[in-house]
């Protein structure tokens, strides 16, 4: 039986997490839950999986007793309040939950760089962390990878195409891996003229034609600034330089990534897309076990279609890497960037063509000469949200 926590247990990745331990009960207890603001799902789940520990980060100690009142008479009124309450926690307390001396697997699946806090805490007790977050190995993958070498924790990648890779990898020795290939689905937005995205609306960049996901990492496939962050991801999971990860766009979404070795041998990951198997194995691992995908009809599926991307229709694939390359604050900078500035165009307050011009704004402004430290990456992060917040 392992013990699991989840971090981001009420969004996309953390309930399918959670559908596997409902089919799986004799492989998974759920030890602890987190969630930002969603208390009526967390709760549900809480009863449900019946769950020691669970923290709901958004909310502050000091509003804690207004909003327990406010809880007793809103929308929880057909929740038993004591029990299912009374183990919560709240704000920072919730970092504890990552660190729990009973969980064998601690699922980081929240959203955005204020993930750090819960990372690094699951790093310093050594966890086996199932890592879908990519925000933080972007902007503090410096000082993330040599803590996990420091102490002995281990990531296992649950992002499609780095657990893709991270399997595919297996199949040689780290020192023969010629190149990494990250697949691409293009999103909605691949057949588009470079004109035409000047018009594009909310609704449009949020039908993804192959993957339902949160709404941040939808606009960023559609930008493309998903992959760009994908190729960063990738330097710091598999100590690649970013000259040696390419990006091939491959509609079907089959092959969720590829690893090339010295002979040019090319070893690929296939299934029909789904989050469920990378999720999974990053729970079961070393064992692999039945999933709801389906078996790939090779005859049904007969042509796989593979394309170079545009990047002067899509540059945050180049900027990404000008940006890994220049290291500093500047992965951290385009990262809390383009965090803020897809929240304002999911609030419909910027264009589309907008948060590429402004996360490069932003990008060439000077930037402040502080030490590479988790401190300061959060100051940078959080500076650089409030300049996007209004650029
Ligand atoms: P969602 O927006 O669907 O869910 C985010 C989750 O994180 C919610 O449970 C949210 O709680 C919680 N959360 C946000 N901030 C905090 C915080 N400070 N403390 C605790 N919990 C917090 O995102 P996704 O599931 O789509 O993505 C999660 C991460 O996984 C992202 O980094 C994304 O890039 C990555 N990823 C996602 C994939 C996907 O298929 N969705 C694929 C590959 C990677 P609440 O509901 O209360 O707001
Ligand atoms: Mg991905």
């Amino acid at each position: 039986m392992k013990k699991i926590v989840i971090i981001g247990s009420t969004g996309s990745i953390g309930t399918q997490a959670l559908n596997i331990a409902e089919k799986h009960k004799d492989k998974f207890e759920v030890l602890a839950l987190v969630a930002n603001s969603n208390k009526e799902l967390l709760l549900e789940q809480k009863r449900k999986f019946h769950v020691k520990h669970c923290g709901l980060f958004s909310i502050n100690k000091s509003n804690l007793n207004s909003n327990q009142n406010a809880e007793n008479t809103t929308s929880d009124k057909n929740i038993s309040s004591s029990n299912n309450e009374k183990s919560l926690v709240y704000g920072e307390e919730c970092y504890e939950l990552a660190k729990l001396a009973e969980a064998d697997v601690i699922v980081v699946a929240s959203s955005g760089i204020d993930t750090l806090p819960y990372l690094i805490n699951a790093i310093k007790a050594k966890k086996t962390i199932a890592i879908a977050n990519k925000e933080c190995l972007v902007a503090a993958g410096e000082i993330v990878m040599p803590m996990v070498k420091k102490y002995g924790a281990t990531l296992i990648p649950v992002d499609s195409e780095h657990s893709a890779i991270w399997q595919s990898s297996h199949s040689g020795e780290k020192k023969d891996i010629k190149k990494l290939l990250l697949t691409a689905s293009g999103g909605p937005f691949l057949n588009y003229k470079k004109e035409d995205l000047k018009h594009v609306t909310l609704a449009q960049t949020l039908k993804h034609p192959n993957w339902t996901m949160g709404r941040k990492i939808t606009v960023d496939s559609a930008t493309m600034f998903n992959k760009g962050l994908e190729i960063i991801e990738a330097k710091w999971l598999f100590d690649m330089s970013v000259d040696n990860i390419e990006v091939v766009v491959h509609r079907e979404s089959i092959i969720h990534s590829m690893v090339e070795f010295a002979d040019s041998t090319v070893i690929a990951q296939m299934s029909y897309p789904s989050m469920e198997i990378p999720i999974q194995l990053a729970l079961t691992y070393p064992s692999r076990i039945e999933s709801n995908v389906p078996s790939l009809d090779f005859a049904k599926l007969s042509t796989l279609h593979f394309e170079a991307i545009d990047s002067e229709k899509f540059p945050a694939i180049n900027l990404s890497k000008e940006v890994c390359k220049l290291g500093d604050f500047y992965p951290t900078i385009m990262n809390s960037a383009n965090e803020m500035l897809v929240d304002r165009f999911i609030n419909e307050k910027i264009g589309y063509l907008d948060i590429y011009s402004k996360v490069e704004k932003i990008l060439a402004m000077e930037v402040e000469k502080l030490d590479m430290t988790i401190e300061n990456i959060i100051y940078i992060s959080n500076k650089t949200k409030r300049i996007a917040e209004t650029i």
